[in-house]
């Protein structure tokens, strides 16, 4: 027999062994807040949506895209559009009107869901269906359906595409990733293997839903009925009075959300306040790798689990996990942080291996589809059967694969990428700009920050500060440059090509890894 993955299965499995449970309590005193729900109604919203599109003329396979900070309505439509047929595209709530409205562009999105705070700011940006969910606007799609009622068999099959998430990456402009039902289904239920996912978890969203759909960790932890705890806003202090609270036991964060989180604790041990969590809190880490001082002190500080994951969008994203085996406790706490640095063995049913140059290959199931309507990038991505990710690493005699640099033009801060040469073309667009590299560079609180190498026209002045703010005029924030040095020319190949090895070398040459 052969039945084909559909993400509503996780739903499908939550409504029908825990239907009374608490699902979802969602961030209280916000516009449209759904409160706590239960796994009943949380599947009977999730018809309710399907049921409303359906209602609004939205087709199988019709794009529905969604901005928002996370919010139970954001969980709901992981499962009443994707569930039913339709195709979810999260997108990341901070970027500008002009990059959203790009991305609603090209995925030919018909109904776009707009939260209240971003409304205004996305004024220009449209689609035939539009509506803000502000609990009054979008009322009759977190409607619940009727007992018994449902929404119209779909019949569709593993490989249509559940998702469309857009991902900054060697391209000036975000590539939409298609991953499938099959994708998400294999990623989601081995990430909930690995990190051991149960009836008792207690799951806090902390990592942004947009982002690779919460890594998938939103529909494993629904399949085993966890009462999940949405966080709105990243905040150290609201993240440990919310775990202590709500009982949390699990949550997935980037490294500098982490941070947030030690910071807070420190606090509140100078006040010799209580830090919740101890031995019972796992924290799922990835986007970049954790400096071993920041393992160390999750473990010494906070008494929780660090567990590490590496992967991409593109790959759904569990790649690799490293969760410290037993006998790494014989270490000192400094050591077995070190270990547990490395982005780690490859999940059940990944391989993974280095090319000759030192580029990540690999290979599994919850590899994507491909790009959305861009087939040449999809196959610049492939080689021989492999997935290509642009990451360099090696893999140590022990099996754990490390992370080393960056082969792609990407800088990740705070566990969001920014394209460079994004940047680049926004700076080449400044009247006194000649020349343009834009690299990543080692940052304590975001891992990596942008920097601008800028040569400028002959005769033309600007100064650090009008590049800055020039940038923050048209690209989202995160993306924008914090630093601008002035140099009299950029490194090139005989061919033109910019070696931004070079340019970046003085600013890691300490670190014995070329990313952070
Ligand atoms: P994204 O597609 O936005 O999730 O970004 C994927 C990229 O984040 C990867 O190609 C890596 O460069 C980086 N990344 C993710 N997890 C890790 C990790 N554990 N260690 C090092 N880099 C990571």
């Amino acid at each position: 027999m052969r039945v084909p993955f559909n993400v509503g299965d996780f739903l499908r499995r939550g409504v029908e062994v825990y239907p009374e449970l608490p699902a979802v309590v969602d961030e209280p005193g916000v516009p449209g807040s759904f409160g706590t729900i239960t796994y009943r109604q949380l599947d009977a919203r999730a018809r309710g949506l399907a049921i409303a599109l359906e209602d609004l003329g939205v087709g199988v396979g019709e794009r529905v895209a969604i901005v928002s900070p996370n919010a139970a309505r954001f969980q709901t439509a992981f499962f009443g559009v994707s569930a039913y047929g339709r195709v979810l595209v999260p997108i990341n709530y901070r970027l500008n009107a002009e990059e959203i409205g790009y991305i609603v562009e090209h995925s030919g999105a018909s109904v776009l869901l707009v939260d209240p705070e971003c409304d205004a700011a996305l004024g220009s940006v449209g689609a035939r269906h539009r509506i803000v969910l502000d609990g009054v606007d979008d009322s009759a799609l977190w409607a619940e359906a009727p007992p018994g009622r449902y929404p119209k068999e779909w019949g569709g099959g593993e490989d249509d595409t559940a998702s469309i998430n857009y991902t900054s990456g060697t391209t000036a402009r975000p590539k939409g990733v298609q991953l499938t039902h099959r994708n998400c289904w294999v990623n989601a239920v081995t990430f909930g293997w690995h990190v051991g996912v149960c009836e008792q978890d207690v799951f806090m969203h902390t990592l942004p839903m947009f982002h690779c759909n919460g890594w998938g960790m939103p529909y494993a932890v629904t399949a085993m009925g966890c009462r999940q705890v949405v966080v709105r806003k990243i905040d150290g202090e609201e993240i440990l009075r919310r775990i202590e609270q709500h009982d949390v036991t699990l949550l997935c964060a980037a490294p500098a959300v982490v941070n947030a989180i030690l910071d807070a604790a420190a606090v509140r041990a100078a006040r010799a306040q209580y830090v919740p969590g101890s031995s019972v809190v796992r924290v799922v880490v990835a986007g970049a790798p954790p400096p071993s001082r920041t393992i160390e002190r999750v473990e010494t500080d906070l008494g929780w689990e660090l567990i590490q994951i590496y992967g991409l969008t593109e790959t759904s994203p569990l790649l690799t996990i490293n969760r410290a085996p037993v006998a790494w406790d014989d270490n000192p706490p400094h050591v077995k942080a070190r270990l547990q640095a490395r982005a780690g063995v490859p999940a059940v049913g990944v391989r993974v291996r280095t090319a000759p140059d030192g580029e990540v290959l690999a290979r599994s199931n919850h590899v994507f589809h491909g790009y959305w309507d861009q087939p040449e990038e999809t196959a610049k991505a492939m080689a021989d059967g492999w997935f290509r990710t642009g990451d360099e690493g090696y893999v140590d005699a022990d099996g754990y694969l490390v992370i080393s640099d960056r082969k792609k033009d990407v800088i990740i801060t705070g566990g969001e990428n920014v394209s460079s040469v994004e940047v680049e073309d926004c700076l080449y667009q400044h009247p006194a700009v000649a020349e343009v590299a834009v690299i990543g560079v080692p940052d304590d609180k975001w891992g990596e920050t942008v920097k601008a190498l800028v040569v400028l026209r002959a005769g033309s002045e600007a100064a650090e500060a009008d590049l800055i703010a020039f940038s923050r005029e048209r690209l989202a924030h995160f993306k924008c440059p914090t630093s601008v040095d002035f140099v009299d020319s950029l490194p090139r190949t005989a061919t033109g090509k910019l070696q931004k090895f070079k340019l970046r070398r003085p600013y890691w040459e300490t670190r014995p890894r070329r990313v952070n």
